[in-house]
């Protein structure tokens, strides 16, 4: 009995030792997880300043600094932006309807796998372009992606994988040239650009020689895109872009300064 007794002391004491030790270790888990938490929040801030990220390599649904957008804004189920990016749109679309106009986003965040979609498809000829098959009409593979660049952007290439661009209440430029969109296009020229907001495809001529074509409806947040522009410029070559079919003719096309560098120069 004395025996059985000791050995019961003793599982307890171990119990208690043990309990104490992991009572301890508990202790130091959530230091360490604060600090992590800390240093995970810092590298969120800036994660996006990254090849990857500029390419559109991530899930906007999982990224932890994207929103959906609500339906008040979009007629689309499930569409995503930068949350920083979402409200300053939030604010200059509350300022809009003091006037009586309304945003409608048709296009948000586009992440790399689907843009390679549509490229490949136009690239083997499953999509006609201007009716035709590219891989008949256009066998040399640079003149062909030359031609693909006239209507879609380049996977790695287009702003829309940023979080930062989205397409307003019509994908025609006529739309914007009388009456109703004309007012919309008049407001944004006017007031986007204090919510942090700037039309990039501006008409190509001396001031835009390069980059895609004029776009009255496509607005870009350059708090958070001046930055990959910068990012870009500085730590990217056109060897980067890679990851689907054609992508060796990106550096005799130069896509980076034809392309995402092509910009209006006054959305810097
Ligand atoms: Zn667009």
């Amino acid at each position: 009995m004395m025996i059985r007794i000791g050995s019961l002391l003793t599982i307890i004491i171990l119990l208690i030792a043990c309990r104490s030790n992991e009572q301890g270790q508990d202790e130091k888990m959530v230091e360490q997880t604060v600090s992590v938490k800390a240093v995970v929040k810092d590298t969120i801030r800036e994660s996006y300043l990254s090849k990857d990220y500029l390419m559109g390599k991530f899930d906007p649904a999982t990224h932890k600094s994207f929103s959906k957008i609500d339906a008040e804004f979009t007629k689309k189920d499930a569409i995503y932006m930068r949350t920083d990016a979402y409200e300053a749109f939030k604010e200059m679309a509350k300022s809009a309807e003091e006037v009586g106009i309304t945003f409608n986003i048709i296009s948000a965040t586009r992440p790399f796998y689907y843009q390679k979609g549509i490229w490949e498809r136009k690239w083997t000829g499953v999509t006609k372009v201007s009716g035709k098959d590219l891989t008949k009409s256009h066998p040399g593979f640079k003149q062909r992606a030359l031609k693909i660049l006239e209507y879609s952007s380049m996977p790695g290439t287009s702003r829309h994988h940023w979080g930062t661009d989205i397409d307003l209440n019509n994908l025609e430029n006529d739309y914007f040239e009388s009456g109703k969109g004309l007012k919309e296009y008049e407001w944004l020229q006017a007031n986007a650009r204090s919510f942090g907001f700037c039309q990039v495809y501006s008409e190509k001529g001396a001031e835009r020689p390069y980059g895609y074509n004029l776009e009255k409806w496509h607005w870009s947040y350059l708090p958070v895109a001046s930055k990959l522009t910068n990012f870009a410029q500085t730590q990217m070559n056109n060897k980067d872009i890679k990851g689907f079919d054609g992508d060796n003719t990106t550096d005799s096309i130069d896509v980076i300064n034809k392309y995402i560098l092509g910009i209006n120069p006054n959305c810097n």
